[in-house]
């Protein structure tokens, strides 16, 4: 079965938006395999968004990512990776439709709550990155 890595952004966690975000993943009726509140370091998090390293805000989202704990997680259900991109919203949360996470939370693209896999294949990656001892079956 599909699954993807979501990772609530420090933002989101500082916020008390932990219960909300899980809600409605539970709700929408995909199954949560993994769940741990962490602290990463910036060598983690450069990993994490490598893809991204040769981006003008490549640092500020690395120092965004470490300044606080996140919540990484994964779930688990049909199309999950892009069902979970539209739960998200849009990366801009000016573009980001009411009804998503980013589009009732945020405000702001350098404070935008919550990360999805955007790929099957990147999800198998995040979540080998962040969960090397594997998760529930
Ligand atoms: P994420 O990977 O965090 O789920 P995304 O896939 O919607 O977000 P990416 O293009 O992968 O978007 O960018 C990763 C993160 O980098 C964004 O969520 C945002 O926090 C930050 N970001 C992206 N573009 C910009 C930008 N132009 N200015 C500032 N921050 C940005
Ligand atoms: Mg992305």
């Amino acid at each position: 079965m599909e699954q993807s890595f979501i990772m609530i952004k420090p933002d989101g966690v500082q916020r008390g938006l932990v219960g909300d975000i899980i809600s409605r993943f539970e709700n929408k009726g995909f199954s949560l395999k993994g769940l741990k509140l962490v602290s990463v370091d910036r060598a983690f998090a450069e990993k994490h968004y490598a893809d991204l390293s040769a981006r003008p805000f490549f640092n500020a989202l690395v120092q965004y990512i470490i300044s606080g704990p996140v919540v990484a997680m994964v779930w688990e259900g049909k199309s999950v990776v892009a069902t979970g991109r539209k739960i998200i919203g849009a990366t801009n949360p000016s573009d980001s439709a009411p009804g998503t996470i980013r589009g009732d939370f945020a405000i702001e693209m350098g404070r935008n709550v919550i990360h999805g896999s955007d790929a099957v294949e990147s999800a198998a990656r995040e979540i080998a990155l962040w969960f090397p001892e594997g998760v529930v079956g």
